[in-house]
């Protein structure tokens, strides 16, 4: 398994896009440029791995844009100290990224076929700092709370209260928020609106960022 130039390459040339589409973060960049996204995605998609798209996984999941992982990385404002909860480990991508970024990653799936093949691709990229639980992440990990940030990379109508008790004073979580009203669309072309939560000392402030295209988060486990 060559690990070497061709790879290297995409990387580059797709942190040089991010960088044309406006993430700034040098920190971030970095990040993005770490993490061997071909090692996330099957065999028949390795072609496709630096290209700025989401790609189907298993389970009818999908590992998502580049771009979407970079910006929300870029809005949860991780420092390298911080504990950050992801709900959707799906193939392990945006908590790789995030284990460049903070202290301790916290990933919960609720597919376990998924979860194992995250956890060996973790493994095998050294980011001992990621830990992985099967279960459903709208109830959180409420033993290892509070978290200084939470994201949530499925979409859900409301971020649930339990997500909401989980995040420390000063805490930031994002989340794809689908649109209530009914859409009359196919849901595949239903956006959501990514959606930052703030936890201050005055207490939630809510901000629209950018538009996104999420798998559901579904409630329990299959
Ligand atoms: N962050 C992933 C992409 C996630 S796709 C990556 O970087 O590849 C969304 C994931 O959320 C899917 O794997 C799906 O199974 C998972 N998911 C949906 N509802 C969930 C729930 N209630 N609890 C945990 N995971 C859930």
């Amino acid at each position: 398994m060559a690990h070497s130039s061709p790879n290297l390459h995409g990387r580059a040339q797709l942190v040089m896009a991010l960088r044309g589409k406006g993430i700034a973060n040098q920190s971030i960049l970095e990040a993005m440029e770490k993490v061997p996204r071909e090692d996330f995605v099957d065999e028949v998609f390795v072609a496709e791995a630096y290209t700025d798209r989401a790609i189907p996984i298993a389970c009818g999941q999908t590992i998502s844009q580049p771009y979407v992982v970079a910006y929300m990385s870029e809005a949860l404002e991780v420092g390298p100290r911080m504990r950050v909860l992801e709900i959707g480990t799906g193939s392990g991508y945006q908590a790789a990224v995030l284990a460049h970024l903070a202290g301790r990653v916290y990933s919960v799936e609720r597919h376990r076929p998924l979860l194992e093949a995250a956890r060996k691709r973790l493994e095998k990229l050294k980011l001992h700092n990621v830990v992985t639980r099967h279960g459903d992440g709208l109830k959180g990990w409420p033993e290892q709370a509070p978290f200084d940030r939470i994201i949530l990379t499925a979409a859900v109508e409301n971020v649930p209260k339990a997500l909401i008790d989980q995040l420390k004073p000063g805490g930031i979580l994002i989340a794809p928020v689908a649109p209530q009203e009914p859409q009359n669309l196919p849901v595949e072309s239903i956006y959501q609106s990514l959606t930052k939560i703030i936890h201050s000392q005055e207490g939630l402030s809510e901000q629209s960022l950018i538009k996104v295209l999420f798998v559901p988060m579904v409630a329990g486990l299959p």
